[in-house]
């Protein structure tokens, strides 16, 4: 179990909004222990805190709202928070969207390492899986099944011949986010960017921060990042929705084919199953509940 931690000094940046194509500004704050992630929608004066009620809508992106407000497109900032353990900052926005940056967690990761980061005292809370939660529809596949580490196994499968058929297994840790995983760009088929932009939707959208794909290839001049850098975005999706928790996530989750909304599912899924979960937070006491889970695990899986 590890400390929480928080930003040393403040982030102001601001960039394009991916669906609302408009120009946004916001500020990353330290914030103390045991504060969580809290947006602040700040030319509306309203706080949203980062939890499962809050998450109002998941199609093409994962939004958050209260009381009738709301800011789109959190999920790449949630992944990089979580995947540099930052655990209490305050997120002001001055909009509806946070910005799209290169459609990547890289520059967020840039400005995070150069603002520093600190140790704070509390340590930080652990969701232990007890036993396995899946979910299968409409031909995909999402589960979070009980391991000692947060790994991620995620497939796609699209028609596109050049996105294709693409898997990655790995154990989500700060190294292994920032190299494998963060400079993995948000991606789409062209012709159903045509058609959301034709409906006023991803109006952001650029070859600046989209790899777009067409019958014939990849459309961006500048090459891919990683040779498998589609499944890999969807790793770092996956890593925002998981986030919501709000917990450090000790599990295997595997996914076939999801996206945000099935993810969204399968966090809801999880907490309407009391029995499916512990929460573990004290370091020593919490250290003999979680062995106690361990061996009372009726599920165990291979290791393999
Ligand atoms: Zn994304």
């Amino acid at each position: 179990m590890r400390k929480q931690r928080t930003l040393k000094e403040a982030i102001k940046a601001s960039g394009i909004g991916l669906h609302t194509g408009k120009r946004v500004e916001i500020e990353l704050i330290p914030a103390p222990e045991n504060h969580g992630i809290v947006f602040h929608r700040a030319d509306r004066d309203v706080f949203i805190e980062i939890n499962q009620e809050n998450v109002i809508d998941t199609t093409l992106a994962t939004t958050i709202g209260k009381n009738n407000v709301y800011i789109k497109t959190v999920e790449h900032l949630l992944a990089t928070l979580y995947g540099l353990h930052i655990d209490n900052v305050l997120i002001k926005v001055w909009g509806d969207e946070v910005p799209i940056m290169d459609g990547s967690a890289a520059p967020w990761v840039y400005l995070i390492k150069t603002a520093g980061i600190i140790e704070q005292d509390a340590y930080k809370k652990e969701i232990i899986i007890k036993k396995p939660i899946t979910i299968k529809e409409k031909g995909k596949f999402v589960a979070l099944i009980p391991s000692r580490n947060f790994e991620i196994h995620y497939s796609i499968h699209f028609d596109n011949m050049f996105i294709g058929k693409q898997k990655i297994a790995l154990e989500i840790n700060e190294k292994t986010f920032i190299k494998e995983i963060s400079k993995a760009r948000t991606f789409g088929l062209l012709k159903d960017i045509e058609y959301l932009q034709s409906h006023n939707l991803a109006l952001g959208g650029s070859l600046d921060n989209a790899i777009v794909v067409d019958e014939y290839g990849i459309i961006n001049e500048d090459p891919l990042r990683y040779e498998n850098e589609f499944v890999r975005h969807k790793v770092l999706d996956a890593i925002g929705d998981l986030s919501i928790l709000g917990y450090d996530l000790k599990a295997r989750y595997l996914a076939y084919k999801s996206g945000h909304e099935l993810n969204n599912k399968l966090i809801r899924k999880m907490m309407a199953d009391k029995d499916s979960y512990e929460i573990v937070g004290n370091p020593y006491m919490e250290k003999k509940i979680a062995a106690a889970v361990w061996a009372n695990l009726e599920y165990k899986q291979k290791l393999t």
